[in-house]
């Protein structure tokens, strides 16, 4: 899930995106309906770059590209978070309406009450019979009771108001939580990677001590999944990020970048520290062997290559993430499962 789009772009702005979304959607010979174009229009005016980078790979893939690819990042970036956030909307709008007709009940009923002292008051002051003082005096104890009853009513609805109030917060924070998560491995998403890289950032510029970054990407992976089948890669996955996390101390941040990629954040690193870190972790995720117990059958090892950079004061998020990409392909090219820096 994904931060919402503020489309704030001007008339020509956004007359401009039209054209090139719409182009891009003609290069790709995919439909022009509304999920692809809103998909397209943030792809061509640069908003959302998890989606780019997402996208950039379903462009770059060997074979056509399927609309059902499409459906699915469509869901992962605007469908989730806007499907639960409308339940949760429709139902708050339910307990304000609730408590407004309570309301309005009540201080009809208050303005009646206040009415009734009102006279009662007149008549205390304009010498009525005994019987009539009488008469009012016994009314009066009635609405009294009858407005102390509805005030207690309106005290017990307001009580389990509180309480629904309350579970849809907790549900709120749940789904923003959740939002972070990558749902294949139970490590942070790119999303979270994103806010904690920006975050990372200001705090290195404020203590004025680096961090280094980490890219890394499982060797061969393609020819794994191939052999073996998408199930068991995906549990090579879930086995690499558990690996990864077992590696890194607290302040440490790790998330699945995407695909087969994962991506570390050690704070206030410097290049020496992060490169013995990422020979650990390395060594960390070769030493293991996934085995399938039911049938005995050992997957082997699962090699992984590191790229590592050191932020420099001046460097924006994407800056970083580049430099570290580029490091990740050196160590690609010099024979994979080893770590490069740059
Ligand atoms: P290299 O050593 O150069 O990194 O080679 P590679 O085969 O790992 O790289 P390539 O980019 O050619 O292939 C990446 C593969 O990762 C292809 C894709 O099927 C697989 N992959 C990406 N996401 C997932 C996933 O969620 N589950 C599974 N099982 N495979 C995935
Ligand atoms: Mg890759
Ligand atoms: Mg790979």
């Amino acid at each position: 899930m994904t931060e919402k789009s503020n489309y704030s772009d001007n008339r020509s702005k956004a007359a401009e995106f039209l054209r090139l979304a719409i182009a891009l959607l003609g290069k790709y010979q995919l439909p022009t309906h509304p999920h692809n174009y809103q998909m397209a229009y943030e792809y061509v005016s640069g908003k959302n770059q998890s989606l780019i980078d997402d996208l950039d790979k379903l462009f770059g893939q060997s074979k056509s590209l399927e609309e059902n690819q499409l459906q699915t990042l469509y869901k992962q970036y605007f469908l989730q978070d806007e499907a639960s956030l409308e339940a949760m909307r429709q139902e708050i709008r339910l307990i304000i309406s609730s408590i407004l007709k309570e309301f309005n009940y009540s201080s009809g009923k208050l303005s009646d009450y206040s009415q009734s002292l009102n006279r009662y008051a007149d008549i205390l002051d304009n010498h009525h019979s005994s019987a009539e003082l009488l008469e009012e005096t016994h009314r009066v104890i009635e609405e009294t009771q009858a407005t102390a009853k509805s005030q207690h009513r309106v005290e017990l609805q307001m009580t389990s108001v509180i309480a629904e109030i309350d579970s849809l917060r907790k549900e709120l924070e749940q789904v923003k939580e959740e939002s972070k998560i990558d749902s294949l491995t139970g490590i942070s998403n790119r999303k979270a990677f994103d806010a904690a890289l920006e975050h990372t950032i200001l705090t290195s510029r404020e203590t004025k001590k680096p961090f280094c970054l980490l890219l890394l990407d499982i060797d061969h992976f393609k020819t794994f999944n191939d052999t073996y089948g998408h199930l068991v890669g995906d549990k090579v996955l879930r086995y690499v990020a558990a690996s990864l996390k077992r590696s890194i101390k607290g302040g440490d941040f790790v998330a699945r970048f995407g695909g087969e990629e994962f991506a570390i954040i050690l704070p206030a690193t410097s290049i020496n520290g992060g490169m013995i870190v990422a020979e650990q972790i390395r060594k960390a995720v070769s030493s293991g062997t996934l085995t399938d117990k039911a049938t005995d059958t050992s997957y082997g090892k699962t090699m992984i290559s590191i790229g590592v950079t050191q932020s420099r004061a001046s460097d924006l998020a994407n800056e970083l993430v580049d430099r570290a990409d580029k490091a990740l392909y050196l160590a690609k090219d010099r024979g994979r499962n080893r770590v490069e820096k740059l």
